[in-house]
């Protein structure tokens, strides 16, 4: 029986370690990962002489902003962002006070017209008075319930363990925005009502690491006490990951991701690039960046995500003048696997193994969709990106394909770049051109 499409001399990442051998796709499964001589006969032969190929990467937080804000990115902007960039599957987090049900049908309606890469959805934002609506996302295939224990969709904590004792009820999973109100508010009274703060580092100075720490806290008492599994959304601090790693040595529910602004950024950067890199939490120190990195190698932080929230250079400009009036959150979902190729692997930070692991298989487990997502295995679906270590890329806004037309990666060098990105066994994008036409994604159940 012939393949669709065959891979051929390649170093294939699969779970059980990095081997020499060939795969083929069929019907957009994994029929056959062998050595050259075991594989069948295919429509389409691509040979790739001793690069790596990987599962497709799972960005499991990314703001497409579609239906509401489209003018700052849409689902074919920013898909076909993610295709260029190795991601072959989103998970489009809200970032409206909405009914959820509702929202999932409007988006995924617009998901299946505009998305090139596949697609799934957390529901949300999450608020007590939502609880009854849960079975009925999850009878729509999604799984994953959104809440912020902050402004501007604060749930107090009474709340939060009624959510996820409901979500744990329908075998759901809680993501928290994690910063403690209490605190926060205190900070920000202090940094912009008392002291009349506006400049760049401002927002920054408001928001304390002790109020991620402090969330992060109750989150493990919570979850200890319901036996619901919580995740971590972009943790930022030493004082969470060290809680984290904790809390798993003691087999409480807790997962956790970061993102790669804050392994690579700090306040030195948010002063030169002032509103450009306003945030929420926002940047943090050098130590930090050290304890993400360690935490992401040993597995306490579960995987790398982008939080890709863009806003427009207009939103992005007002800061400047007044850093609280500026939008706060950055384009993303085309450089993570460059930047993680670049600053992880070829750095020596992290295996590419355990790259695989935080981008691809944890992901999946995670929000429900392995072994169907997250790994090159027989009977996955056949979605993987062809990558080439040694490739040395400057990364120019003009070469990305995100509607705001800025990046905050501008000038910097990386090595290591996504050749070919391949979804259900079709090229999607190949050299940065995109290769299918919007439509070609799909809505990905999470069981
Ligand atoms: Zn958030
Ligand atoms: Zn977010």
């Amino acid at each position: 029986m012939a393949a669709d499409l065959v891979v051929k001399g390649g170093k294939l990442v699969t779970p059980e370690g990095i081997i020499e051998a060939g795969i083929a796709i069929k019907d957009g499964k994994i029929m056959n990962i062998a050595k050259e001589t075991g594989l069948p006969e295919a429509q389409r032969l691509i040979r790739v002489d001793g690069r790596l190929v990987m599962p497709g990467v799972i960005d499991a937080h990314s703001h497409i902003h579609d239906p509401d804000y489209t003018y700052r990115e849409d689902f074919e902007s920013g898909s076909k962002a993610a295709a260029a960039g190795g991601v072959t599957m989103l998970i489009d987090m809200p970032l409206v006070l909405t009914v959820l049900s509702d929202m999932i049908e409007r988006k995924k309606e617009e998901g299946e017209r505009l998305s090139v890469v596949d697609f799934s959805f957390h529901a949300g934002m999450m608020r007590p008075e939502y609880i009854g609506e849960i079975p009925k996302v999850v009878a729509l295939g999604v799984k994953s319930f959104k809440l912020f224990t902050t402004q501007p969709f604060k749930v107090g904590w009474k709340g939060v363990k009624e959510i996820v004792q409901a979500v744990t009820k329908s075998q759901g999973i809680t993501v928290v925005h994690a910063e403690d109100d209490s605190i926060v508010s205190e900070w920000v009274k202090k940094v912009r009502d008392e002291e009349g703060r506006k400049d760049v580092l401002a927002h920054f100075d408001s928001r304390p690491a002790e109020a991620e720490g402090e969330a992060i806290r109750r989150l493990i008492h919570i979850s200890e006490e319901t036996g619901g599994h919580i995740h971590i959304a972009h943790m930022t601090t030493t004082v969470g990951t060290v809680l984290v790693r904790d809390a798993k040595e003691r087999g409480i529910s807790i997962t956790a991701e970061t993102c790669p602004q804050y392994l690579v950024f700090t306040r030195d950067d948010a002063e030169k690039q002032g509103p450009y890199l306003k945030m929420t939490p926002p940047l943090r120190t050098r130590d930090d960046v050290i304890s993400l990195w360690r935490g992401l190698a040993d597995g306490t932080i579960d995987m790398v995500v982008t939080d890709h929230a863009p806003g427009t250079r207009e939103e992005k400009e007002v800061g400047w003048e007044d850093i609280w009036k500026a939008w706060g959150g950055i384009p993303g979902v085309e450089t993570l696997l460059p930047i993680m190729l670049s600053e992880g692997v070829n750095k020596g930070r992290i295996t590419p193994m355990r790259l695989v692991e935080a981008m691809c298989r944890r992901p999946a487990e995670v929000f429900g969709l392995y072994p169907r997502k997250g790994a090159l295995k027989e009977g996955s679906d056949g979605d993987l990106v062809i990558v080439d270590m040694k490739r040395e890329v400057t990364i120019r806004a003009e070469n990305l394909h995100y509607k705001v037309g800025w990046t905050p990666y501008e000038g910097m060098k990386v090595v290591g770049f996504p050749e070919i990105t391949v979804i259900r066994g079709e090229v999607v994008a190949e050299g940065g051109a995109i290769l299918k036409k919007p439509g070609y994604g799909k809505f990905v159940e999470m069981t």
